[in-house]
């Protein structure tokens, strides 16, 4: 398994919409594989393929958040909401490729999901509380979407001014490590 890096906003690439899965290979297990590594080590509880730099639809999650717990890692291919409660729930969310910032995001609080597994077999299953949020951020990503696109534009854009900012800090440290090395 291997660590991948994670795509930092803004990146045209978390920007699109990905396609559908059509036929399961073993790149896809690998790739399912590498972002449960990665989710895990960020740490995360959820991961969509395009934050790697994928554009297929294909995400990782596991909210077991207790760490005596059991984890319970899922990924999911061609996820789709096939229903949505009109009851919503206030979640204050993050996003691995929005590193430290944080925001309260409005949605359902329960809904009903169908996915493919890496089998290929049919899943369908109802979630509820942080699972429930969770999944919609998630698949929000493999529509191009990211939590910050539901804030007004100010604070939208007062984000992505610090990541422009995180990503030139990062790039000059890369810089000057490869030049000291
Ligand atoms: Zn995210």
């Amino acid at each position: 398994m291997t660590i991948r890096p994670i795509l930092i906003h803004p990146d045209p690439r978390l920007k699109k919409r990905c396609a559908p899965v059509t036929e399961i290979t073993d790149a896809h297990r690998k790739l399912a594989e590498d972002m449960l590594e990665t989710m895990y080590a960020a740490p995360g509880i959820g991961l969509a393929a395009p934050q790697v730099g994928v554009l297929e639809r294909i995400l990782v999650m596991d909210c077991v958040k207790d760490p005596e717990a059991e984890p319970r890692p899922m990924v999911l291919i061609n996820p789709e909401i096939t229903w949505a409660s009109e009851e919503t729930r206030v979640y204050e969310e993050g996003c691995l490729s929005i590193p430290d910032q944080f925001a309260e995001i409005e949605r359902p609080a329960e809904v009903r999901v169908r996915w493919l597994d890496l089998e290929g077999r049919e899943q369908e299953e109802h979630f509820t509380g942080l699972w429930a949020t969770c999944v919609q951020h998630e698949i929000d990503h493999l529509d191009g979407k990211l939590f910050i696109d539901y804030l007004k534009p100010l604070r939208r854009q007062m984000i992505t001014r610090k990541m422009v900012k995180l990503k030139r800090d990062r790039e000059r440290e890369r810089v000057a490590e490869r030049a000291r090395g």
